[in-house]
């Protein structure tokens, strides 16, 4: 049910001009990956965007000798202030061809287009702006005197964010120094190979960034070569461990992006209705496929029933379908794939005895897709409310005492976010002071600004990204390791 009927309003996919085949882009050039090719697709039709290459071993091995060649002749030479010129027309380009990036990852991501146009697309900008601002201020990052550039960074990333992830490892490790070769996830190619046109139209030296497409054992590859100074990693825990044990003791300076299972805590002097918009933008944002999504709703026992039914009220109004309509709030799960993880965990909160509650939405007939979902009665020690799901599904748990929403927000091995809504400010930083999570947002939820350190605690990986301490994570004070 639908309190307004909205006509179609799809955004046209004239102004992408895709090729049909997709080769990997090293040394500044494009050129033909040794593996087996792989199409990537739209979730909402299931049908063919582009065939991408994949690079194996050799292919990994050209890459990174074209970013070394890169970082020792040219970017770790040039000043500062010339790295960040090139970070600006790269920052300016993705504005201008803001449109056509909206538009591509919408289609291959499956999100919806009012969240890539408005939210995905302009961050990627701002983050370059912002570390374009820093090339020249290294100095003064209180990283110590003169921090020098790691060398080579090697980077991989996933399908939920996929332009604003690549932003994320790129632009801090460009305005350090260093150059980079990164990996996209396999089911988001897309808008890193448009990105690679961007970095030709600014004219990059070539072999600063280089884009390498494939699965899993592309990135294995890629993060295990030996001519990599740094890996930079944002993806599941599972994975993300591997690469931890992999690395280990080579030397390599490693950040881990990973997981989350944030708590999302309403006390009872909450403004409600602003809560539970909270709720619904912290979960169901970008299908639930966010790291920090707050996927555990911790309400205070006495409120409990007014917040869900009025939870549901809103649900009922979310408009599910076709990634590319400005109406469509709830796009398609990224991959068949996900769906079934998604199915597989949902159907294990049912079995626990959780009370399940799905927004009335009509499923289209072909992609990928999930009705909003809600699970009442959670327990704390049931799969849904202890597993990542990255999708838009919400467990609800009830606490009576501050204590006990801090005890059982904490209660997970995971430490990435939390949200907390009360009206009393003192109230809020009491609790946000004893929450394990790297970022506490109060009264808001799911906001980014490059300014703003991200990162985890536990199970959620290591290393921020973002602000001041984002450019850490690529700059030492040890000893050079080639370069200027
Ligand atoms: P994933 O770990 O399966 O894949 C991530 C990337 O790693 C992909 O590019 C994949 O091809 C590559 N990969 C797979 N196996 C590899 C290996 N052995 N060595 C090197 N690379 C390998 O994760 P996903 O399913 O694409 O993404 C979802 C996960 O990412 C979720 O757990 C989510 O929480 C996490 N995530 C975290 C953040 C954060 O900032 N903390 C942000 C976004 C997503």
């Amino acid at each position: 049910m639908s309190f307004l009927e909205y006509a179609p309003a799809p955004e046209s996919t004239a102004i992408l001009h895709l090729r049909d085949e997709y080769g990997l882009f090293i040394d500044g050039a494009w050129t033909e990956g040794r593996g087996a090719t792989f199409p990537t697709i739209s979730p909402a039709t299931e049908k063919r965007i582009a065939t991408i290459s994949s690079a194996d071993a050799t292919d990994v091995d050209r890459a990174v000798a074209a970013a070394r060649r890169a970082y020792e002749k040219t970017w770790s030479r040039m000043p500062g202030g010339d790295r960040g010129k090139y970070l600006f027309r790269i920052a300016r380009l993705l504005q201008e061809r803001a449109r056509e990036f909206a538009v591509a990852e919408s289609l291959d991501n499956g999100k919806p287009i009012k969240e890539s146009r408005d939210v995905d697309i302009p961050l990627v900008a701002a983050w370059f702006f912002y570390y374009a601002g820093w090339a020249d201020k290294l100095d003064y990052a209180g990283l110590g005197a003169a921090p020098r550039a790691l060398g080579v960074a090697a980077q991989v990333i996933p399908w939920n964010f996929p332009l604003l992830m690549l932003a994320w490892k790129i632009a801090p490790a460009l305005a350090a120094g260093n150059t980079v070769v990164l990996k996209p996830a396999e089911t988001t190619p897309l808008t890193a190979l448009l990105f690679a046109e961007v970095v030709q139209q600014a004219d990059l030296p070539p072999g600063v960034v280089n884009i390498l497409t494939g699965a899993g054992d592309t990135g294995q590859a890629l993060v295990e070569h030996p001519g990599v100074d740094k890996v930079a990693f944002t993806g599941s825990t599972a994975v993300g461990r591997q690469i931890a044990r992999a690395v280990a003791g080579t030397g390599k300076k490693v950040t881990l992006e990973l997981g989350g299972k944030a708590a999302n805590i309403v006390f009872d002097d909450a403004p409600i209705d602003e809560a539970v918009e909270g709720i619904v933008d912290g979960i169901f944002f970008n299908q639930g496929h966010v790291c920090c999504a707050g996927s555990r709703l911790l309400v205070q026992e006495n409120v409990h029933d007014e917040v869900v039914e009025r939870l549901k009220t809103r649900m009922a109004t979310l408009r599910l379908g076709d990634p590319l309509d400005k109406n469509t709030d709830i796009g398609a799960i990224n991959s068949a794939e996900q769906l079934e993880r998604i199915r597989a965990l949902s159907a294990a909160g049912e079995e626990e005895g959780a009370e399940r509650w799905s927004a009335p939405c009509v499923i289209p007939d072909t992609g990928f897709w999930f009705a909003p979902t809600i699970f009442d009665n959670v327990s704390t020690s049931s799969r849904i409310a202890r597993e990542e799901i990255f999708g838009p599904v919400l467990s609800i748990l009830t606490f009576r005492t501050p204590g006990e929403a801090i005890a059982k927000a904490n209660n997970t091995p995971y430490g990435l976010s939390a949200g907390i809504w009360s009206d009393k400010g003192a109230k809020i930083l009491a609790v946000a002071d004893r929450l394990r999570a790297g970022v506490v947002w109060a009264n808001a939820f799911n906001r980014f600004d490059p300014a703003s350190p991200f990162g985890g605690y536990k199970e959620s990986g290591y290393g921020r990204e973002g602000g001041r301490h984002g450019l850490g994570a690529y700059l030492t004070t040890g000893p050079s390791k080639g370069g200027a």
